[in-house]
């Protein structure tokens, strides 16, 4: 009898711990895991499709971390006896091709909640069968898997709290799948398979201009710097499944800031106000479940407290957005959100959207954030709802915008979480109440002493707090004695910072 050779294609789930498509390939007698380079996935893109404007989809940062976590994956699969083989290509182009060459019988993978992931899905499931192929997918992006929840994805609540109750009564949490040991790559001189089919592939670099239009020998992404991380930086976030588990450990463990989660989240400076995981869950480095069995583990040995509770929590609102995404596709990033607003008239004003992109905004709270965002491509929860509500209910500028800045500079970007929140902060996606941020407020709230805002923007060094949040109030000899001429050194504020955070609509 034949062996069975199966595919195992890899997506954002680069880890090997608890990745059930891998497991899945694991039964056969010959297994090949495969990534492939989309070029729809890089490059200057329209936006939704439509051509309304044009972004890059992944920014340096991002390129490099993906390109690490695919080191990572390599070097554990060797490690397993295995290999990852990189190809340049569609997917649905790539696969069935390489099916051919090796006689596989099967291809594992997992399932992704976004329109155009699920499109390369029923795409490369379609060409699979024509070839009788068969595509076997699994689900394994969130905490809760998407069979176990109450109802259908497509009838939950797009209310959070409702969602929240209802997983919480009915829904556990699936035990995370050990890693696999795996049967070796097909090919070999008695299998009559071409070795070019099988040889690895490079892992593609930053270092080389993109080709959007998809020459098959494109990269991953243009870029100047990526490899550089700034001393402020809260972390270096270095890409793959080990760099993931140890920051697992040693934020859970070794530091045990597990226990002081929900007074700490709120913080601005330093590693340990968060967990920083969602790079690595993102990139599918780290499974949700893996972190829960951690959590679990901790309370059962040190401490069960509101903050184990919250962290747990916060994973259920990455599932939430990851849900909803699936449930209501493509609207998910109209402008009128899921909601379907008709009555909000977003501008499209160039020279303010420079102002906020390049951190110039006059009103220091924003400014630094968005700095610490395009310096780090990290910025914390409270810095991310800042800045979009500045732009979106302040400036009043369309939230896809932001939401596309974001999807380009962030390392962690998802696009359930990301457009989820951007939509939620911009009153079109899963909350009807008004969601506008003070900054001003929230900047003497968050950031007392001022740390924050002159770690970022050094020009303000030496004012006291108060001035330092509000340099507009700077007298002329104010300005004189402190070295910070209004409109010279530091522009003067876009808005009346006192207006923020009014009802915009
Ligand atoms: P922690 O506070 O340690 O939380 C643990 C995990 O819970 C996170 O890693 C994340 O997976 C999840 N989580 C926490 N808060 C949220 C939330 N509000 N929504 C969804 N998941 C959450 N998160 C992303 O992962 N990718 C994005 O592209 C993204 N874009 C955002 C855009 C805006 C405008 C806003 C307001 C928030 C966005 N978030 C996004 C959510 C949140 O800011 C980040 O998940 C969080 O700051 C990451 O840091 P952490 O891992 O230390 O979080």
């Amino acid at each position: 009898m034949m062996p069975d050779t199966a595919i195992a294609w890899f997506r954002r789930d680069l880890r090997t711990h608890d990745n059930e498509a891998l497991a899945a390939a694991a039964a056969a007698d010959r297994v090949l895991p495969v990534y492939c380079v989309d070029p729809r996935t890089h490059g200057m893109q329209p936006y939704g499709g439509a051509d309304s404007f044009r972004y890059e989809k992944l920014g340096t940062r991002r390129v490099r971390f993906r390109r690490e976590s695919l080191d990572g994956l390599r070097d554990r699969l060797r490690g397993l006896g295995s290999d990852l083989l990189v190809r340049r290509g569609r997917p649905e182009v790539v696969l069935p091709n390489l099916a051919d060459a090796v006689g596989a019988d099967v291809v594992t993978f997992h399932d992704l909640p976004g329109p155009d992931e699920r499109a390369v899905r029923a795409a490369v499931t379609a060409a699979l069968r024509e070839r009788g192929v068969t595509p076997r997918r699994f689900w394994g992006r969130t905490l809760h898997h998407i069979a176990d929840l109450p109802t259908p994805y497509t009838a939950i609540s797009d209310t959070y709290t409702k969602f929240r109750k209802s997983i919480e009564a009915d829904s556990a949490v699936r035990e995370t799948y050990p890693r696999p040991s795996l049967a070796p790559i097909p090919g070999g001189d008695d299998t009559g398979v071409d070795a070019d089919a099988i040889r690895p592939g490079s892992i593609p670099d930053v270092d080389v201009a993109v080709d959007s239009l998809g020459s098959p020998d494109a990269e991953l992404g243009a870029g100047e710097d990526a490899d550089e991380i700034d001393e402020r930086a809260v972390h270096p976030f270095p890409g793959g499944e080990d760099a993931a588990l140890d920051r697992l450990t040693s934020y859970i463990w070794e530091g045990g800031h597990l226990r002081e989660y929900r007074e700490a989240r709120n913080g601005l400076v330093g590693p340990d106000y968060s967990s920083k995981f969602s790079p690595w869950l993102n990139e599918g480095n780290l499974s949700p479940r893996r972190v829960f069995e951690e959590v679990k583990r901790y309370e059962r040995e040190r401490v069960s407290n509101d903050s184990t509770y919250w962290l747990v929590s916060e994973l259920r609102w990455r599932d939430f957005f990851q849900f909803q995404l699936a449930k209501h596709g493509a609207q998910f990033f109209a402008p009128g959100g899921l909601r379907r607003r008709h009555d909000v008239n977003w501008r499209w004003d160039e020279q303010e959207f420079e102002r906020w992109r390049t951190g110039q905004t006059g009103i220091p709270f924003v400014d630094a954030n968005v700095r610490e965002l395009n310096a780090t491509g990290y910025l914390s929860n409270r810095g991310r709802q800042n800045v979009a509500s500045f732009l979106v209910n302040d400036l009043t500028i369309d939230w896809r915008r932001g939401a596309a800045y974001f999807e380009t500079q962030l390392l962690d970007y998802d696009p359930a979480s990301n457009y989820g929140n951007w939509a939620y902060i911009a009153g079109v996606g899963n909350d009807s109440r008004q969601r506008a941020f003070d900054v001003l407020a929230q900047a003497h709230q968050y950031d007392p002493k001022a740390e924050y805002v002159t770690r970022w923007i050094p020009e303000l060094d030496g004012l006291v707090p108060q001035k330092a949040h509000e340099p507009w109030t700077l007298s002329e000899s104010e300005q004189a004695r402190y070295g910070v001429e209004l409109g010279v050194d530091y522009p003067r504020p876009m808005i009346d910072p006192t207006t923020s955070g009014d009802d915009p609509v």
